[in-house]
């Protein structure tokens, strides 16, 4: 079963077309990477499933059509997307961050929804009160990462959440994702250039070269794909 299944002929930004014959499906529960140089359109495809782009063909999201919704219909459908950037509400609290990203639920509901994920992540509970722009690279990712799940999303999107961080980072990064995709059965979708963490926490791949897809498979193809190699795990 597929909880996102992605049929676009063509999207992109008024009257300039980026993605052209996109066809992928993330599974319910699962966790797709999308690889591909700078200005493949890795962002694009992101913010084409978010309801940002002009997008012809078809976007199906738990058994609905959703093309052509706004972008807040679709996050109160279940889609939650973490910007490039990280996006974070630079002079909101931590915790008002937090509360940000649980817009959509009863109050209460919320405040105790903020306060079990700062339970979960201590570093963040530390600053809680403060605003989010003291935080470190590191922090602000994992501050974005608990308000996308603030929402209860059936679908997280991650926008090159690596960007700007330490490779030590990095790394304990990807393991809270695995983690927390693990905990809530909530299916992943990645964009990255750091192909090695990502291929790691994925069960499929595809790269993405000037608009389209050029190779795909399971995450482990894709580790054994040459060119793959070459361009973009570096051996
Ligand atoms: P990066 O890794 O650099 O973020 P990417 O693979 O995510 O790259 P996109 O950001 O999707 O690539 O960009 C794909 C193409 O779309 C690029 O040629 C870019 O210049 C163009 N583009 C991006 N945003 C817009 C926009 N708002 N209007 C017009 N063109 C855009």
């Amino acid at each position: 079963m597929s909880v996102l299944t992605v049929d676009v002929t063509a999207s992109g930004y008024g009257p300039v077309t980026i993605l052209r014959d996109l066809a992928f499906e993330v599974g319910d529960a699962g966790r797709l990477v999308i690889l591909g140089a700078n200005g493949a359109g890795k962002t694009t495809t992101l913010r084409t499933i978010s309801g940002m782009c002009r997008t012809e063909g078809s976007i199906r999201f738990g058994g609905r059509d959703i093309t052509g919704w706004a972008p807040h219909r679709i996050a109160a459908a279940g889609i939650a997307h973490v910007p490039q950037g990280r996006g974070t509400f630079a002079e909101l609290t931590v915790r008002e961050n937090l509360l940000a990203g649980g817009i959509t639920r009863p109050r209460r509901e919320a405040a105790a929804e903020a306060d079990r994920w700062l339970e979960r992540f201590p570093r963040l509970a530390e600053r809680s009160a403060r605003p989010a722009s003291g935080l470190s690279g590191g922090e602000q990712q994992l501050l974005a990462i608990a308000r996308a799940f603030m929402s209860a999303p059936r679908l997280v999107l991650l926008d090159e959440p690596s960007l700007g961080l330490a490779p030590k980072i990095t790394a304990e990064l990807f393991a809270t994702l695995d983690d927390l995709a693990r905990e809530r059965g909530t299916a992943m979708l990645v964009v990255e250039q750091n192909a090695q963490l990502a291929l790691g926490i994925a069960e499929t791949a595809l790269v993405i070269e000037s608009g389209r897809v050029t190779v795909r498979g399971t995450a482990a193809d894709l580790r054994d794909n040459d060119d793959v190699r070459r361009a973009y795990l570096g051996v």
